[in-house]
Parts: C-alpha cells; sequence; structure tokens
C-alpha cells in the first residue's frame, strides 16, 4: 500500500485510464428506469460494468429502458468495455426497507460481489405553500428522497459489507439541497435534498474504515421527465433557468456520465463525503 508521504517514489501501480473502468463490477442504480437513472447506468455500462440492477416502481420497465438494455447488451458483445454489458430490471419501491435489503442480497447471492451504487429515485412536488403543506404530502417527499435513498444505499453497502471489497455509493441530491430562489422553494425537495447532502457525510465517516465511500451528486437543472412536468406548465421558466445558468442552458442527462464513473470508479478513491456539483456554473441565484 502506498504510505502517501510526500515525495514518495512508489510508482503508480495501474495506468492512469485504467482507474475509470469498472470492469467487472456489480451496480445497482434506483430510479434506473428513465431519466438520470438509467443514463447514469449506462455510464457504468460503458465503463466496463457486468450488470447493473435497475430498480424502479412500474411492473414493466419503459421502453426507454428496454432500447438501453439493447444498446447495453451489444455493447457487451462487441468486447470494447470489457464487461458483458448486462442491464437488469427489478420492479421495487425504495421506501420498503425489507424489500430494498432482499433485492440487495438477491443480488449479491446471484452476482457475489457489489461495488457501486446509485440511489437517483426521487419524486418532486412543487407549488405547495409552505404553511399549508399536508402532513402526508410532505411525509411522501421525505420518505421517496431521503428514507428510500438510504434504504437503497442500505441494499447496495451491506454486501459491500459481506463481501469485503469495499464499494462506492452514489446519492443523488440536488443544486436544490443548497441554493433556492423564491420561485423555485419547494420546501419538501429542498428538504430532502439537503438532508442527502449530511446524508453522504455523515455515511462516509461511518463508512470508510469498511472502505465503501459515500458522496452525493448534485445536478443542477437537467430536462428529464422530472424538470418537463413542471416546465411544461410554466414555460417562460425554461428561458427564465437558462438565463440564470452562466451557461445559458439546462444540462443533458449525458452530461452526468463523466462524473458518475469518476465517483464510482478507482480514479475518485479519496474522494468520500463530498457533493459534487454538477450545474454549469449555477450556484448562487
Ligand atoms: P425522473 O422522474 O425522470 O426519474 C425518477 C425515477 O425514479 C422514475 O423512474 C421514478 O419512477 C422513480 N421513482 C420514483 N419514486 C420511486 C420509488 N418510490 N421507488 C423506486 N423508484 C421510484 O427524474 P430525474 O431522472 O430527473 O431525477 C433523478 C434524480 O435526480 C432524482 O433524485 C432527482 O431529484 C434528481 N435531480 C434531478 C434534476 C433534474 O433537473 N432533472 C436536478 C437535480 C436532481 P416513476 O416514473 O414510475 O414514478
Amino acid at each position: 500500500a502506498l504510505n502517501c508521504k510526500p515525495n514518495d517514489p512508489t510508482p503508480s501501480p495501474t495506468i492512469f485510464s485504467h482507474e475509470f473502468s469498472l470492469a467487472d463490477r456489480v451496480a445497482l442504480v434506483s430510479g434506473g428506469n428513465r431519466g438520470l437513472g438509467l443514463e447514469m447506468a449506462l455510464a457504468l455500462i460503458e465503463a466496463g460494468a457486468r450488470v447493473v440492477y435497475c430498480v424502479d416502481l412500474p411492473k414493466d420497465p419503459s421502453a426507454e429502458w428496454q432500447a438501453a438494455h439493447d444498446y447495453a447488451k451489444k455493447l457487451g458483445s462487441s468486447g470494447k468495455t470489457g464487461g458483458e454489458g448486462r442491464l437488469e430490471y427489478i420492479t421495487g419501491d425504495v421506501t420498503d426497507q425489507a424489500l430494498m435489503w432482499k433485492i440487495g442480497k438477491q443480488i449479491g447471492d446471484k452476482e457475489g460481489r457489489m461495488d457501486a451504487c446509485v440511489a437517483a429515485a426521487g419524486i418532486l412536488r412543487s407549488n405547495i405553500d409552505c404553511l399549508e403543506y399536508p402532513a402526508e404530502e410532505f411525509r411522501k417527499v421525505i420518505d421517496v428522497n431521503v428514507n428510500g435513498v438510504l434504504f437503497t444505499a442500505q441494499a447496495a453497502g451491506r454486501q459491500m459489507e459481506r463481501f469485503g471489497n469495499g464499494g462506492s455509493i452514489v446519492l443523488i441530491a440536488s443544486m436544490s439541497g443548497s441554493i433556492t430562489n423564491k420561485d423555485q422553494a419547494w420546501v419538501s425537495y429542498n428538504t430532502s435534498k439537503s438532508a442527502v447532502i449530511q446524508m453522504a457525510r455523515s455515511m462516509a465517516c461511518e463508512l470508510a474504515p469498511r472502505k465503501i465511500r459515500v458522496n452525493s451528486l448534485s445536478p443542477g437543472y437537467i430536462y428529464t421527465s422530472l424538470t418537463a412536468a413542471y416546465l411544461d406548465s410554466q414555460p417562460h421558466l425554461l428561458e427564465k433557468w437558462s438565463s440564470q445558468n452562466p451557461m445559458g442552458r439546462l444540462g443533458r442527462p449525458d452530461e452526468l456520465r463523466g462524473v458518475v464513473t469518476w465517483l464510482t470508479s478507482d480514479a475518485s478513491t479519496f474522494c468520500t463525503g463530498s457533493d459534487v456539483l454538477v450545474s454549469g456554473g449555477h450556484h448562487s441565484w
């Protein structure tokens, strides 16, 4: 092991680009049926993961997921990634802790390892006055965005601990966990995303001795079905969000591929407890 002394002459044991490889790794991605979850599941496949298990609510996967599955298979059989390119779908609700643990165990039993996890399932409730917020609605957002993220991380983390190889867990938070404005106050969503950022820091401290890294990844505005539902009813917001961004636009889902590969691979072995903001420079209003 490198002792990390300054000027340590020990040469790096790998070629740098190999550190981004996820060859033979097994991953669990919640919310992987579409949107950012599916995009990031594909990124892990492209980086060589043996198999990525996508957990999501619907009984059957979406057409988008099916297309990604076929693409992943083709990529695997091309031999370019060094992985099998297997994308698997599991129906599951992240708010069900027992179910999530069971899913994690089934993956561990079948694959004999667990290396990476991306907790991306999340919901947005907007335009509810904070003084009038119904308890059940508030609980629902916290249940999916906070409890569900913890249960997903537990599902994967318990298997990482079981096999003893360590691993990397990425909790999807949001720019909205750190900043807000009067138009996007979204009290339940923003509160939940702040909690996720702090959850990553806390879990990182507890799990570092077990070689499990935990970071949060905070995207800025990206056009997906989550934001489309909000933007389509208020078209002027697309213009506004773009003009508030130093890059003058929203992000694309594929612009998260590199960062999630970096966070789940050995290219980021000293990175834990961090919140990685990917927002086109948007971090104040
Ligand atoms: P999408 O709505 O496109 O995808 C979210 C996915 O999570 C859906 O497939 C949804 O299933 C699934 N999901 C919701 N509830 C549950 C549950 N209880 N159990 C399992 N799966 C569930 O959203 P995005 O892809 O945009 O968002 C992904 C993550 O990124 C979220 O955590 C979001 O908060 C975060 N994010 C998104 C940003 C953006 O601008 N898009 C910006 C910052 C953060 P179903 O469709 O069936 O409900």
